[in-house]
C-alpha cells in the first residue's frame, strides 16, 4: 500500500455521497413527514441484522474461523454483509488478515501510524493496486468456499437488493417508502460503516493494552457497546482465533453472546476459546514488562535489576501454579460431580473452596508486588523515595 495509489473513484463518491445523503435527506424528511416510530424500528433492525453480519460473519467467522456455522447462518452473514457495503467477504477477510499479519507496518491497509483518519476510512479511497493472486493469497479457504465466491460475484446486485431495496419495501409496508430508504437504507449504512471504521482508528489509539504491548491494537470497554463487542480489540490481536473479544462475562460483547445463542439452538460449534493458562501468561508478561520498564528508568543496579527480576519470575509462576491447580479442580469438579457419592461432593466442595482461595490469595499477593514495584518509578532515581521503594521490594516477603 502506497501513497502512490490511484484514487478510487466510485469508493470516494460513494463514501461521501452516502453521508450527505443520509443527513440532509432524513432532516428533509422528518421536516416534511415527521418522524415515524416505524422508520426508527426499521433503522435499528437493519442496523442490528447488519452490524452483526460485518462482526460474527465477516470479522470473526470468515476472517478468523472462530467457529463454525450452518449454511443458513452463513446464507445470512452473505446477504446482510454485503447490506453493509463494505464490500465483498472475500476482500474483506484478505485486508483483515493482513491487517493482523503486518499491523503497524505499510503493508497493513489501515496503518494507524499513517493517522487516525487515514486508518477509519481514507484508506476506503485509494484503489488496490495488488494482483488479483497477489490479493488472494491469504484467503485460499474462502476462495473455496461456493457461497463466499457466490457472494463476491453478485456483490454489487446484493447491495442494491438489501442496502436499499430491502429497507425502502419495509417501508412500503407501513405506507413510507422514502422513509425507509432514508432511514433503514442511508443513514443505518452510514453508521455502520463508522462503528467499523471505529475498530480500526479508535481501538487502535485509545485504551488500555492488558495482554500484550507488541502493536498498537486496545481494549477500551466504553467502545465495546458501539461496535458489538470489538471494543476488547487488545486482546484480540493477541488471540485472534479465539471467538470473543471481551473474554470477561462481564464485557460488554454483544458478537460473543450472539454466537453463544447459535451455539444453544444448534446452529454453531466448534468455538475456539484461548485455554485459560495463556490468558494469565499474557497478562503477567505485560506487567513484568512494566516493571522491567520502571526498572531501566530509574536506573537500578545489576544486582538490584537481578533480584527483582527473579522475584518476578518466582512470583508469576506462583500464581501461574495456584491458577493452574484450581482450573485443574474445577474441571474434576465439573467432569465428575455426577458420578460422586455424597460425601465425595461435600469433599470436593472444600478442596474447591481450598483451591480457589489459594489462587484468591496469589493474585492478591502478585497485585501486591506489583503495586510496591510500580512504586519504583520517580522521575529523580536517586531520591530517597526511590531508594526506600527499592529497599522495600528487596526486603518484603510477598510469596
Ligand atoms: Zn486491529
Ligand atoms: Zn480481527
Amino acid at each position: 500500500m502506497n501513497d502512490d495509489r490511484p484514487l478510487d473513484w466510485v469508493n470516494a463518491a460513494f463514501m461521501t455521497a452516502t453521508p450527505l445523503i443520509a443527513v440532509l435527506g432524513t432532516v428533509w424528511y422528518a421536516w416534511n413527514y415527521g418522524v415515524n416510530r416505524l422508520d426508527v424500528a426499521n433503522f435499528g433492525l437493519m442496523f442490528v441484522l447488519t452490524s452483526i453480519a460485518v462482526t460474527g460473519g465477516y470479522h470473526r467467522y470468515y476472517s478468523h474461523k472462530s467457529y463454525e456455522c450452518s449454511k443458513a447462518v452463513q446464507l445470512f452473514y452473505l446477504v446482510f454483509g454485503a447490506a453493509a457495503v463494505e464490500n465483498s467477504v472475500l476482500n474483506w477477510a484478505s485486508d483483515h488478515r493482513v491487517h493482523h499479519r503486518f499491523v503497524d507496518t505499510p503493508e497493513d491497509p489501515y496503518n494507524i501510524l499513517r493517522g487516525g483518519l487515514y486508518a477509519h476510512m481514507g484508506w476506503i479511497f485509494y484503489k488496490d493496486t495488488r494482483d488479483r493472486d497477489r490479493r488472494y493469497a491469504n484467503v485460499p479457504d474462502l476462495r473455496k468456499d461456493p457461497l463466499v465466491m457466490w457472494q463476491h460475484r453478485w456483490y454489487l446486485p446484493l447491495v442494491v437488493l438489501f442496502t436499499f431495496a430491502l429497507p425502502t419495501w419495509l417501508g412500503l409496508l407501513y405506507g413510507r417508502p422514502v422513509g425507509g430508504l432514508l432511514w433503514g437504507g442511508f443513514l443505518r449504512v452510514v453508521l455502520v460503516h463508522h462503528t467499523t471504521f471505529f475498530i480500526n482508528s479508535l481501538a487502535h489509539l485509545y485504551g488500555e493494552k492488558p495482554y500484550s504491548l507488541k502493536d498498537t491494537a486496545r481494549d477500551s470497554w466504553w467502545l465495546a457497546p458501539l461496535t458489538f463487542g470489538e471494543g476488547y480489540h487488545n486482546f484480540h490481536h493477541k488471540f485472534q482465533a479465539d471467538y470473543r473479544n471481551g473474554i470477561r462475562w462481564w464485557q460488554f460483547d454483544s458478537t460473543k453472546w450472539w454466537i453463544n445463542v447459535l451455539t444453544w439452538t444448534g446452529q454453531a460449534w466448534r468455538l475456539r476459546r484461548t485455554p485459560e493458562p495463556l490468558i494469565l501468561k499474557a497478562r503477567l508478561e505485560v506487567q513484568k514488562q512494566a516493571v522491567a520498564e520502571k526498572l531501566a528508568a530509574a536506573n537500578a543496579s545489576e544486582r538490584m535489576w537481578n533480584r527483582i527480576h527473579a522475584r518476578l519470575d518466582a512470583g508469576a509462576a506462583r500464581l501461574q501454579s495456584a491458577h493452574a491447580a484450581y482450573l485443574a479442580a474445577r474441571a474434576e469438579y465439573r467432569h465428575r460431580y455426577d458420578e460422586w457419592t455424597h460425601e465425595m461432593r461435600r469433599q470436593w466442595d472444600e478442596t474447591l473452596a481450598a483451591r480457589r482461595a489459594e489462587y484468591k490469595a496469589a493474585r492478591e499477593r502478585w497485585s501486591g508486588m506489583m503495586t510496591a514495584m510500580n512504586r519504583l518509578s520517580n522521575p529523580s532515581p536517586q531520591s530517597l523515595l526511590t531508594l526506600t521503594a527499592f529497599l522495600d521490594v528487596a526486603r518484603r516477603r510477598f510469596f
